[in-house]
């Protein structure tokens, strides 16, 4: 992998331990040599992660759009993209990474990642994403996508495709191992179990 996507908090988040894993992200991804592709901003976890890589001598390339680059865009990187529309940016995003990993985040965050996933089980991205649980920040959210296919919204298969670990080390073998599994997303009641 040559370039990781992160996805996370605008925001730091109440516990140092937010701040914290943002650091390590950011020093894992320049460890193993892969550049760095995020919102553009420097504002919370997604600050730290671009100043952790920068302050490392990493690469990083931001993408941020026209309406709020004023305001938040962080001015020392190493590319930064302003584009059209927060679609845009998505695609840009997408198109540059090779992985996603998301750490804590609020609305943002998890709209990036519930997009990423939901290309993935149609056959339309065979990119993967992982989360950074600090904290047990996202143990709900599994809970509620566990209840996804126990209720017949989701198959499990498709549910496995969000990797996990509270290790940016881990997290990052993980993702380099993974192969995006290539099955229909319908389900047909009382049929599919996978
Ligand atoms: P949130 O988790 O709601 O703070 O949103 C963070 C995610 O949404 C990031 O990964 C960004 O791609 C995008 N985003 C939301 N707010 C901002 C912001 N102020 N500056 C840059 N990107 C943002």
């Amino acid at each position: 992998m040559n370039r990781i996507c992160v996805n996370c908090g605008s925001s730091p988040g109440f516990s140092p331990e937010y701040m914290n894993a943002a650091r390590s992200l950011g020093s894992a991804l320049v460890e193993q040599n892969i550049e760095l592709v995020y919102g553009g901003a420097d504002v919370g976890l997604m600050g730290e992660v671009a100043d952790t890589v920068l302050q490392l001598g990493g690469s990083v390339t931001g993408v941020i759009p026209k309406s709020f680059a004023d305001k938040v865009s962080h001015t020392n990187l190493t590319r930064l993209h302003v584009v059209d529309s927060m679609h845009d940016r998505k695609a840009m995003m997408f198109d540059l990474s090779d992985a996603f990993i998301a750490l804590p985040g609020g609305y943002g965050t998890l709209e990036e990642i519930s997009e990423l996933l939901t290309w993935a089980q149609l056959g339309l991205s065979n990119k993967p994403c992982g989360v950074i649980n600090t904290n047990g920040y996202y143990d709900l959210l599994f809970q509620f996508l566990d209840g996804a296919v126990s209720e017949g919204f989701m198959k499990r298969v498709h549910r496995e495709m969000l990797l996990v670990s509270d290790s940016a080390k881990a997290l990052i073998r993980l993702l380099d191992n993974f192969t995006v599994p290539s099955v229909d997303k319908w389900i047909e009641p009382n049929i599919d179990t996978e």
